[in-house]
């Protein structure tokens, strides 16, 4: 052994390094900063909390949340920056009966070690006169004293991650952590009615909710009041547990869960076991994969809650959670049966009714006219499924003339359609191909749109322009993503505080039947998972594939399903999707042989 190996290699690590790793788990963004601070001034009572927000072009500044709650006393103000130093609980035990939202004694110390932080604080109706300041940087007290201040407390954030340079870079675009301060507050504006939350960037009134004993002025402040409308409420009492709230109308269905917004004794969390059991409430009144918008607020006994789960605390480990997932369903499920689900339209004046004709694979829509007198005349023939699949076949055949030589599939022949999803073809060479009809096209689509220059987006506007509403978060990143949409022939203008209006789309989306379309390619593309995985363009190009490849479904003819295998051997790489799946699969004659055991 060397002698070196006598002098120990462990060592304790200095509080200020203990206080930074542990605000690593706490502190992620700026929004974690809104989100600790606004709980501990609802945890101090405050009636109102104003959050003001400092950006330069590129990044933000600093953060000011002030309240009216409790205050501190010169004493509390000093210890509240010590680590694990809370008011909140004294016990083990007392964890089990936590109505607080804080109860670690983290947030403080860990936002302070990693930046500059002013804390301003008076105690409430204790006749002082005046306030105590506290300045602590880099998790290093620089200065104390009185000072004049309002009746409850205010904390400034500057220069955060001032000394971690790693999570500072980390940081994405100033838009982007915007969003996620936005979504944070919706979600605790919501559990929090009887607060009133005014949010500003630069001085600019963004979120504002008033005082209200109603959760659904603060969903109208926040979505809408459109929203409002399609809202039944939802209401029951277990000797364990109350709901209230509301849940949507099935008409209001979104492509993804984020607007089911469940708060557990006035915390906001995110719960897949009571997502999972809201949806299931709706049971067949919804496709498997739409979901509701809801916004429910659980009151269960502190016993079976437990929130010491996560740093961050949006996770809760529920005792009974089967009983309480099927209370959920239950609940939704009686909800909706006590109401008229039949959508509130006038009666038609005229209807489609589409053939389907097994010899030619064509699709034939009527119209009939109700008005004219009986017998309803057809007034018109229209070639709907088939019209549909030309358009969107004429947009890809751009490419004439003869397949490349390096073409990598061979001659097909069609030979049939099998439920409107697969093609099924013979290579010269004698070969089954089973081809998946919108996977193909989407490739096509995909190639043919990433070929194009950027900046030759080929877009056609709308003759009337659609309208888009977001939450401030999801215009927050819509905005960022606006340059980019315009590139691939997106033409939106910001319109109002959280409205857009579509001016354009690109060519290949070919008419825009439904608007409801461009409101969900906005969801996928605002949707945070994606924007992780790949660059925002290959995502925009992802989505216009998608949709404006032929649908599964679509009984196309036996010339559409040639055309389509042909533009197909123009692809560079005909074999996935763009999201990786196959487009076809290939059996040989001795694959068959094989499988016939005739080999
Ligand atoms: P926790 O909230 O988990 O107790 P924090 O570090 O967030 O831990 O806060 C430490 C303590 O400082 C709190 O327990 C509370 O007593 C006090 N405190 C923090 N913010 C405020 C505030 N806005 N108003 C009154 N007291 C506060
Ligand atoms: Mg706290």
């Amino acid at each position: 052994m060397k002698s070196e190996n006598t002098v120990s290699a462990i060592h304790i690590l200095d509080q200020a390094t203990v206080n930074q790793i542990a605000a690593g788990e706490v502190v992620e963004r700026p929004a974690s900063v809104v989100k600790e601070l606004v709980e501990n001034a609802i945890d101090a009572g405050a009636r109102s909390i104003r959050i003001d927000i400092t950006t330069s072009a590129k990044e933000i500044l600093n953060i000011r949340i002030i309240d009216d709650g409790s205050g501190m006393s010169p004493a509390d103000a000093l210890l509240a920056f010590t680590p694990h130093a809370t008011s909140k609980i004294t016990r083990i035990e007392d964890l089990h009966r936590i109505r607080t939202l804080g109860f670690r004694g983290e947030a403080l110390a860990s936002i302070a070690a990693v930046s500059r932080v002013t804390l301003k604080t008076r105690l409430r109706n204790a006749g002082e006169v005046t306030g105590t300041q506290v300045i602590v940087e880099g998790g290093k007290i620089q200065e104390t004293g009185e000072t004049g201040t309002p009746e409850g407390t205010s904390v400034l954030v500057e220069d955060l991650f001032f000394n971690t340079p790693a999570r500072k870079k980390f940081q994405k675009s100033k838009n982007t952590e915007i969003a996620h301060i936005h979504g944070i507050l919706e979600g605790i504006c919501l559990a929090h009615p009887e607060i009133s939350f005014r949010l500003y960037t630069n001085k600019n009134e963004q979120l504002v909710t008033d005082r209200s004993p109603r959760i659904l002025d603060t969903i109208a402040r926040i979505y809408g009041s459109d929203v409002v409308k399609d809202l039944i409420p939802l209401n029951l009492a277990l000797p364990y547990m109350k709901i209230s709230g509301y849940i949507s109308h099935p008409s209001l269905a979104r492509k993804d869960a984020t607007r089911i917004m469940i708060a557990i004794n006035q915390r906001y969390v995110s719960s897949t076991i009571i997502v999972g059991a809201v949806k299931e409430g709706y049971g067949t009144l919804l496709p498997k994969e739409r979901f509701p918008v809801a916004f429910l607020s659980l009151e269960i006994d502190t016993e079976m809650v437990d929130v010491n789960v996560h740093p961050a605390k949006k996770l809760v480990r529920l005792s009974r959670e089967q009983e309480i997932a099927s209370a959920m369903s239950g609940a939704v499920k009686a909800v909706l049966l006590s109401q008229d689900l039949i959508p509130d339209v006038a009666a038609p004046s005229q209807i489609y009714i589409e053939e389907s004709c097994r010899e030619t694979g064509t699709v034939t829509a009527m119209r009939y006219d109700l008005t004219a007198p009986a017998p309803h005349g057809i007034c018109e023939t229209l070639h709907t499924g088939t019209a549909m699949t030309d358009r969107q076949l004429r947009q890809t055949e751009l490419q004439t003339g003869t397949v490349p030589v390096d073409a990598k599939l061979p001659v097909m022949e069609v030979i049939g359609q099998l439920g409107g999803i697969y093609i099924l073809a013979a290579t010269d060479a004698g070969e089954l191909v089973l081809i998946d009809q919108h996977a193909v096209h989407e490739r096509i689509l995909y190639e043919q749109v990433i070929a194009r220059t950027e900046g030759d987006p080929r877009s056609q506007e709308l003759i009337v322009p659609c309208i888009l509403h977001r939450t401030l978060q999801e215009t927050a990143i819509l905005r960022d993503l606006l340059p980019a949409l315009a590139q691939e022939g997106f033409v939106l203008e910001e319109f109002g505080r959280d409205t857009f209006l579509v001016r354009a789309i690109p060519v290949v989306l070919g008419k825009l039947e439904d608007t409801t379309m461009i409101d969900e390619m906005v969801s996928d593309l605002v949707s945070e998972e994606q924007i992780r995985s790949v660059n925002t363009r290959e995502r925009i190009i992802r989505i216009i594939a998608c949709r404006g490849a032929i649908k599964a479904g679509t009984v196309c003819t036996r010339e559409q399903c040639q055309r389509l295998i042909q533009q197909i051997r123009f692809a560079k790489n005909p074999f996935t999707c763009p999201h990786g799946r196959p487009t076809m699969l290939r059996f040989s004659r001795s694959d068959l042989d094989v499988m016939f055991r005739r080999s």
